[in-house]
């Protein structure tokens, strides 16, 4: 059989290649990715899945099998901008092809995924019985945006009962259980404004900031280290200014924080750290971690804060086994290792959120990713496609 699926992922090396290059045709930035999820329900269709259909936020999914072990495959089919067009060596959606490899933006994140896990279950319908399985594969929107919403949103209302996930994230064709956890928070700095001509009658919101956000550069680098994960990280990525005038004392000055969490950080630790700072003024500041809101494309809404939990799959799990053999049996000629992503995934509220669990293995390399080099090598969307017909049968046997 491992012969089988080799040869039949090499026969789809090319119209799975179309059918990627077609995906990255189609763009789909966040909150506009209904006509790619079009075109990921025609493959499913025409591909013969038990069941293709796009759910109420916008989440297209297809079926293969109807067994009690419930799997899901997810790829996210929305992308980031392209940022300055003059940047970019090539057309970011024409799909272009050059020595072995597909550009275009999407390309790495996240596109492949769909495009293999799509022909994957295909060749898993078509080599092994499926009468134990039933294969989920989600093109999840909005991750970019804010990940995990969307899947949690698959997994529980649309799908129900799932027992495995694995996505497709970028692994550089190894398997990954986890990574750090993710949370967006605002600092907002209250003033008193005056004439700036006189600025001592008043108090600048900017100069209580600045203290604060010398305390905060300072804490990045004392934030604790886990030897999986890594270490926690802190940024402040974004600042205003409110004022009545230019040639006013400013009365308000907020800032934004891109905060990582390792393994033992949680979202309080996180707040209180701010919180201890001897540049935060108790009396005229105040911590927010705000709340995403945007509605999808199909103007559905679902609320949740951005705070995105910090997950390990245990190495021992008999899923990242599975994750191990099938890698193994997809790529023969390589060694295949067991990692961690740096980048946060929708893997925080399948596993974060949801503990169902999750892994991830993908063709790309994560450091394509929202870069003008976003591609995938189509050899290695051959050995996904094989991973992803391996990995029901590896699950099988762990159990
Ligand atoms: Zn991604």
């Amino acid at each position: 059989m491992n012969s089988t699926i080799l040869k039949k992922a090499e026969d789809c090396r090319k119209a799975c290649a179309d059918f990627l290059r077609d995906l990255v045709r189609v763009q789909s930035f966040s909150t506009g990715e209904k006509e790619v999820a079009l075109r990921i329900k025609k493959e499913m269709e025409k591909l013969g899945f038990d069941q293709a259909w796009i759910d109420d936020y916008g989440n297209v999914i297809g079926r293969i099998g109807q067994g009690p072990t419930r799997i899901v495959y997810d790829g996210h089919i929305d992308t980031v901008g392209i940022g300055n067009r003059e940047s970019w060596p090539y057309h970011p959606f024409e799909g272009k092809v050059e020595e072995g490899y597909i550009y275009g933006r999407g390309a790495s994140d996240n596109k492949a995924a769909s495009a293999v896990q799509v022909y994957g279950a295909k060749i898993f319908q078509e080599t092994c019985s499926t009468k134990d399985f039933s294969i989920f594969v989600v093109g999840s929107i909005q991750e970019e945006d804010c990940d995990g919403l969307a899947l949690k949103y698959a997994l529980e209302k649309s799908i129900g009962n799932v027992h495995f996930v694995c996505m497709g994230e970028a692994t550089d064709l190894n398997v990954y259980r986890g990574h750090r956890g993710r949370m967006e928070i605002k600092v907002r700095a209250k003033g008193r404004s005056c004439h700036g001509s006189a600025p001592e009658r008043g108090t600048n919101a900017i100069y209580k900031m600045t203290k604060l956000i010398q305390d905060l550069e300072a804490l990045n680098e004392r934030l604790q280290t886990d030897a999986f994960l890594g270490k926690g990280t802190l940024a402040v990525t974004h600042i205003t200014a409110q004022t009545p005038s230019l040639c006013a004392v400013p009365d308000g000055c907020e800032i934004h924080i891109d905060r990582r969490l390792t393994w033992g950080e949680d979202k309080a630790l996180a707040i209180k750290q701010i919180h201890d700072l001897p540049g935060f003024d108790h009396d005229a500041m105040e911590i927010v971690v705000p709340i995403y809101k945007t509605p999808s494309y199909t103007g559905k809404i679902l609320q949740t804060e951005c705070f995105f939990p910090t997950w390990v799959l245990p190495e021992k799990h008999p899923l990242v086994r599975a994750g191990h053999e099938a890698a193994k049996k997809a790529t023969p000629e390589q060694k295949p290792i067991i990692d961690k992503w740096v980048f946060s995934t929708n893997g925080v509220s399948s596993m974060g959120q949801l503990n169902i669990p999750t892994i991830g293995y993908g063709p790309a390399k994560e450091d394509d990713a929202h870069t003008t080099n976003d591609r995938v090598k189509i050899d290695d969307l051959v050995k996904s496609m094989a991973f992803y017909a391996f990995l029901p049968g590896e699950i099988g046997s762990q159990k």
